[in-house]
C-alpha cells in the first residue's frame, strides 16, 4: 500500500472548523488507498504566543529545556484534536508526540538536529488502519531523554524526516498559499505559482528567507532523495512539486525561478580594522565563540596611508546583541577603532538554476533597482543566486520591481487562503 506523509501547517490547524476539515482531507487520502502519516504544526500563531507568554517570566527566551517543554505543548494540542476529530467521522487515528514517535536528536535545545527515527509505534498504528498524527517541531536528546525543537519552522522538517525513515511514496506539505510561487504572495500580489522546481532552487529560496519550506526539510529531502510537494490545505490544486534531476535528465531550468525576502537580518561594521593577515580570522574567531550564524561578508580596501579597513557582515537580528558585545569586549586585543550596527535593513535574493549558464543577469538586477532609486549596500552571490542588502523600509518595492524586471509577473493576483503571516 501507498504511504503519504502529509503535513498541515499551523494556519491549516487555526481553529476547530479547520482541524475538522483537515480530518476530512486526511480520511480521504486513506480511504483513496494509502496509509498516512499526518504532522501537524500548533494551532495558527501558538508558538509565538507562547513565545510571548514566556517573555512576561524571563528574559531569556531563547532555545533551553524549559522553553522547549513549553513549545512543544502547542504541536500536542493540535495532534490530539486532530486524532479526535478523525475519530469522530468514523474513523481511526492515534496521536503521538516526537518522542513517541521515535525522533531522537541531540541536545540543542532550541535548534536540535534529528540524529536517529525509530518509526516502530507509528508504522504498528498505520498497519492497524489509523492515521498516524504525529506532533511537528519535537524530538528528544538521544543524550539525556530531554525534550527538544527542530527551530522555527520545524515541522516542515519532522515530516521529510518521517518519509525519508518510512520510505514514503510522497511527502507533501499543506499549507496556506497553492504551492511555491516567484515569490511571496504577500509582499508580490502577482506571484506565479511554481509547477514545479528543482530542490537545488528550493534550497536557496529557503536560506535566502522563503519561509514556505524550511531551510533544513529541503536539506533533509535532498539528503534522502524524499519526493516533495508544495500544496494548499484550502484548494484542490496540484501544487509545486519539488524535484531532483537524475543525471541525463536534465530540464532546462528558469534562468530566475524566484525572488526572496528575508527582513531579519542585521548589519554589523568593525571599523579601523589593522590590514594585517590573521586580523579577520581574529574578527570571525570571536563571532564564532558567540555563536552566531554570519551571512554575508565584505571588506573594504584599504586605501588610507594607515593601512586600516572596514568589515561589514550580516547575521540574524537575534544574534546581534550579543555579537556586538563580545566584539567591544576584544576591541583592544584585535586593535580596531570601532563597532557600529544597523538593524534597519532588508536582503533580496534572485535565485535561478539556469542563471549559471546565463549572462547579463546581475546588470539587470542592478538595472531594476537603479531605475526605482534603490541603493544596494552589500552584494553576494552563488553559482545560482545573487543576493543584495537594501534598506529595510525598501524591500518590499525593490522585490516587486525586480519581479516585474525579469518578467515573473501573473496575469492574476495570487491567492493566500489563511494566516497573519507573522
Ligand atoms: P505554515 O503555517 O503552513 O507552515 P508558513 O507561514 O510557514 O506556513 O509558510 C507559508 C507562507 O510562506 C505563505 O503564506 C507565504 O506568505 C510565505 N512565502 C514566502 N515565500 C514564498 C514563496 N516563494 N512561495 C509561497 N509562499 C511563500
Ligand atoms: N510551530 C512551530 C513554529 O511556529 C513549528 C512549525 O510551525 O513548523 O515555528
Ligand atoms: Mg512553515
Amino acid at each position: 500500500m501507498p504511504l503519504i506523509v502529509q503535513k498541515f501547517g499551523g494556519s491549516s490547524v487555526s481553529d476547530a472548523e479547520k482541524i475538522k476539515h483537515v480530518a476530512q482531507r486526511v480520511l480521504q487520502t486513506q480511504a483513496e488507498g494509502n496509509q498516512v502519516c499526518v504532522v501537524v504544526s500548533a494551532m495558527g500563531d501558538t508558538t509565538d504566543e507562547l513565545i510571548d507568554l514566556a517573555d512576561s517570566v524571563t528574559t531569556d527566551v531563547t532555545g533551553s529545556r524549559e522553553m522547549d517543554i513549553l513549545l512543544t505543548a502547542g504541536e500536542r494540542i493540535s495532534m490530539s484534536l486532530l486524532a479526535l476529530a478523525i475519530k469522530e467521522l468514523g474513523g481511526k487515528a492515534m496521536s503521538f508526540t516526537g518522542f513517541q514517535a521515535g525522533i531522537s536528536t541531540d541536545s540543542e535545545h532550541g535548534s536540535a538536529r534529528i540524529w536517529k527515527i525509530d518509526p516502530k509505534r507509528i508504522q504498528e498504528a498505520m498497519a492497524q488502519g489509523n492515521i498516524a498524527v504525529v506532533a511537528g517541531f519535537q524530538g528528544f536528546s538521544f543524550e539525556n531523554g530531554d525534550t527538544t525543537t527542530l527551530g522555527r519552522g520545524g515541522s516542515d522538517t519532522t515530516a521529510v524526516a518521517l518519509a525519508a525513515a518510512m520510505n514514503a511514496d510522497i511527502c507533501e506539505i499543506y499549507s496556506d498559499v497553492d504551492g511555491v510561487y516567484t515569490a511571496d504572495p504577500r509582499v508580490v500580489p502577482r506571484a506565479r505559482k511554481l509547477a514545479q522546481i528543482d530542490l537545488d532552487s528550493m534550497l536557496e529560496l529557503s536560506s535566502s528567507g522563503a519561509k514556505i519550506l524550511y531551510i533544513r526539510a529541503v536539506e533533509f529531502a535532498r539528503r534522502h532523495a524524499v519526493p516533495l510537494r508544495v500544496r494548499s490545505t484550502f484548494s484542490a490544486d496540484p501544487g509545486t512539486l519539488v524535484y531532483t534531476s537524475k543525471p541525463g535528465e536534465e530540464m532546462e531550468e528558469p534562468i530566475v525561478s524566484g525572488v526572496a525576502t528575508d527582513d531579519t537580518q542585521s548589519k554589523i561594521t568593525v571599523i579601523g580594522v589593522p590590514d594585517r593577515p590573521g586580523k579577520a580570522a581574529e574578527i570571525f574567531q570571536i563571532v564564532a565563540e558567540a555563536g552566531a550564524n554570519i551571512d554575508m561578508i565584505v571588506q573594504n580596501v584599504s586605501t588610507t596611508e594607515n593601512h586600516l579597513s572596514d568589515i561589514s557582515f550580516t547575521l540574524p537580528h537575534s544574534d546581534r546583541p550579543k555579537v556586538v558585545d563580545a566584539l567591544k569586549g576584544r576591541q583592544s586585543d584585535v586593535g580596531f577603532a570601532s563597532v557600529t550596527y544597523d538593524d534597519e535593513i532588508g536582503k533580496l535574493s534572485i535565485v535561478g538554476a539556469g542563471m549559471k549558464t546565463s549572462s547579463g543577469v546581475s546588470a539587470k538586477l542592478f538595472g531594476a533597482l537603479a531605475k526605482a532609486g534603490i541603493n544596494i549596500e552589500m552584494i553576494s552571490t552563488s553559482e545560482i543566486r545573487i543576493s543584495v542588502i537594501t534598506r529595510a523600509d525598501q524591500l518590499k518595492e525593490a522585490t516587486r520591481v525586480v519581479h516585474t524586471a525579469f518578467e515573473l509577473d501573473a496575469a492574476d493576483t495570487a491567492v493566500v487562503y489563511a494566516g497573519t503571516g507573522r
